[in-house]
C-alpha cells in the first residue's frame, strides 16, 4: 500500500466544516466573523510518551487528547486537527486501530482531519489542532495562563496523580487489582480532553494551563506568566475528591508526589475571584467534569504548600522536563 492509498484509506473522510479538507497542498478553515483561530501542536515519540506494544487505538485517542487538553485549556472549541505521521511500515490492522480511536475522539468533539503528512521512519506521531474563540466586544475570550490575580480561588478539575501511579505499576514500582488498575491505566492511555470545561470557564476564569507535566509545573507556569504566588492546601488536596481512593489506598508514599509531580492528567487547573465562586460551581456542572478549590493566589513570589496546620511543607517541584 502506497503512501497515498494509505491516506485515503484510513484518513481521508468528507469534510463538514472546514472549507477544503485532505487531499490540495493546503487545507482551508473559515474562521466566522468574530472568532481567533487557536493553534496548538503536540507530538507524541515512541518510546518517549508511549511504549512501543501500546494498543493503537488507545493511542490515537491520547494523540489527539493531549491537543484538545490545550485547547480546553484556552476555552477554545475544536474545530478541526492535522496529523503528521511517521510510520516504521505500513501495518494494516495498527492502522485501522489508531484510526478507530482517533476519530472515535474527534467525532466526540465535532473536530475534522483536515491534512496532514506521512511518512516512513520510527512511529511518532504530530497533530496540530485548530479551535474557535469568540472575541466579544475587540476582546478575546481566550483563557491564558497570565490573568491570574492575587486573591483569586485556584482549583483544579477532575482528579490528579492516577496516571502517575499506571505508569509506576507498569515499571513495578507499585502493585494494583486489576480492576484497579483498568482505572488508572485508563487515565493513562485515554485521557479525557477538559474541554467542555475550559470553554464554559470563559469569562468566569482569570487563568488557566492544563496539567501535563504536573500540577506544581503547570501551575507555576501561570504563576510566572501572572506575576503572583500561591498557597496550595495539602491536607484538603489529599482529602479531596481530586485525589481518588486507588491512589489514596496505593500507598502513602506516592502521596503527595503523584499529585503534586504526576504528569499525564490532563485536567485543568485554573484560578478565579472569590466572588465567583458559584460560577465555577455552575461552569462544573454545565461541563458534567468535577472541579475543586485547592488553594488561593497570593502576592508571591513562589508557591507554599501548607499542611493540616497551615504550616510550610518544604517539596520540590519535579514537573517533567525532557532536557534536564
Ligand atoms: P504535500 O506533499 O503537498 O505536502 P502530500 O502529498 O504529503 O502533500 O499529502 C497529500 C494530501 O494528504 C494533503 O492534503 C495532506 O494534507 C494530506 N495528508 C497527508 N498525510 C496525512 C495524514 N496522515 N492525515 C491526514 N491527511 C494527510
Ligand atoms: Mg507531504
Amino acid at each position: 500500500m502506497g503512501e497515498f492509498d494509505l491516506i485515503t484509506r484510513y484518513f481521508k473522510r468528507p469534510t463538514r466544516r472546514a472549507a477544503l479538507g485532505i487531499g490540495d497542498d493546503c487545507a482551508l478553515l473559515q474562521p466566522r466573523p468574530g472568532t481567533q483561530i487557536a493553534i496548538s501542536s503536540d507530538m507524541l515519540v515512541e518510546g518517549r510518551h508511549f511504549f512501543a506494544d501500546v494498543d493503537p487505538r488507545s493511542l490515537g485517542h491520547k494523540s489527539l487528547a493531549v491537543n484538545l487538553s490545550d485547547l480546553a485549556a484556552c476555552g477554545a472549541k475544536p474545530l478541526a486537527f492535522t496529523l503528521a505521521l511517521a510510520l516504521p511500515k505500513v501495518n494494516e490492522p495498527w492502522l485501522a486501530e489508531f484510526a478507530r480511536g482517533l476519530f472515535e475522539l474527534a467525532d466526540a468533539h465535532d473536530c475534522e482531519l483536515i491534512g496532514g503528512d506521512t511518512t516512513a521512519g520510527p512511529l511518532n506521531i504530530c497533530i496540530t489542532v485548530f479551535g474557535e474563540v469568540p472575541v466579544i466586544n475587540g476582546k478575546s475570550q481566550a483563557l491564558l495562563r497570565s490573568g491570574a490575580k492575587a486573591g483569586d480561588d485556584l482549583y483544579v478539575s477532575g482528579t490528579l496523580g492516577d496516571a502517575r501511579l499506571a505508569l509506576e505499576v507498569f515499571r513495578g514500582g507499585a502493585s494494583l487489582s486489576a480492576a484497579e488498575f483498568a482505572a488508572v491505566r485508563q487515565r493513562m492511555e485515554r485521557p479525557t480532553p477538559r474541554v467542555a470545561l475550559g470553554v464554559a470557564l470563559r469569562g468566569v476564569a482569570h487563568a488557566a494551563a492544563d496539567v501535563s507535566d504536573g500540577l506544581l509545573g503547570d501551575l507555576g507556569h501561570i504563576l510566572t506568566a501572572s506575576g503572583v504566588g500561591a498557597e496550595l492546601r495539602l491536607t484538603d488536596i489529599h482529602n479531596s475528591i481530586a485525589v481518588t481512593p486507588i491512589l489514596k489506598s496505593a500507598g502513602a508514599c506516592f502521596l503527595p508526589d503523584f499529585v503534586l509531580n504526576g504528569g499525564d492528567d490532563y485536567e485543568l487547573v485554573f484560578t478565579a475571584p472569590v466572588s465567583a465562586r458559584a460560577d465555577v460551581l455552575q461552569a462544573a456542572n454545565l461541563a458534567q467534569t468535577p472541579v475543586t478549590r485547592i488553594g488561593t493566589v497570593t502576592i508571591g513570589p513562589g508557591l507554599v504548600l501548607l499542611d493540616a496546620q497551615g504550616q510550610p511543607v518544604a517539596l520540590s517541584s519535579r514537573s517533567f522536563d525532557h532536557f534536564a
